[in-house]
């Protein structure tokens, strides 16, 4: 991949779009109406679109590292408030995956500077379920475990979200995935979130009025 490759596909994409359909670049321009949100991780090996097979216009995506949704990353928080109550998406997926670099770097207790603040939303969903990775002897499987407890948490902080909970209850769904790079397959972890906030229900139920 170089440069000048890029500018040259370039071409030869804007040329395969209007062959195909001549009205492509207008329909595109005119607006988006994406019915999925994506919330992934920056790793250059899980692309949004070419996973979930979306065509442009299809996905609003956000990506970060370890595909964390932190309350107070006004990023995150404000591409959640954009989704949900001007682009009305119907399902929010957060996606997250084996072997990612992010979720590895927070097992390790070391100093990674400006990194810190990040890595230690990922070391406290490591603290939430200590017990259950630490008994856990196998460490390519622990690290595993990791990943999806952190994208189980992560769609936790996604349904704390006022907003989201009424969306919610106008049919807005969250899924929780993983894409194991190993073998390609995209995995969901059916989490049931009437059961895992059953018991925090009291504290999170924070969505505004209609
Ligand atoms: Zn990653």
């Amino acid at each position: 991949m170089d440069i000048e490759k890029i500018f040259a596909h370039n071409q030869v994409w804007i040329k395969e779009h209007i062959d195909s359909n001549p009205n492509f670049f207008d329909e595109l321009s005119a607006g988006q109406n994406p019915e999925f949100l994506y919330i992934g991780c920056s790793d250059s090996r899980v692309t949004a679109e070419e996973l979930l097979g979306a065509k442009p216009g299809e996905v609003f995506v956000h990506r970060n590292i370890a595909n964390m949704v932190v309350g107070l990353d006004l990023n995150t928080t404000s591409v959640l408030a954009y989704a949900v109550e001007h682009l009305q998406v119907k399902h929010i997926v957060v996606c997250g995956h084996y072997n990612c670099g992010g979720i590895k770097s927070a097992m390790i207790p070391k100093d990674l500077g400006i990194m810190n603040p990040w890595l230690r939303n990922i070391r406290d969903v490591y603290r939430l379920h200590a017990d259950e990775l630490n008994s856990i002897e196998n460490e390519a499987m622990r690290y595993n475990r990791l990943v999806e407890l952190n994208v189980q948490e992560q769609c936790i902080n996604v349904v704390k979200n006022p907003f989201v909970q009424r969306a919610m209850a106008n049919g807005l769904r969250v899924h929780g995935w993983v894409f194991d790079l190993f073998t390609g397959k995209l995995i969901d972890l059916a989490l049931d979130f009437d059961k895992i906030l059953e018991n925090i229900k009291e504290i999170y139920d924070i969505k505004p009025n209609a």
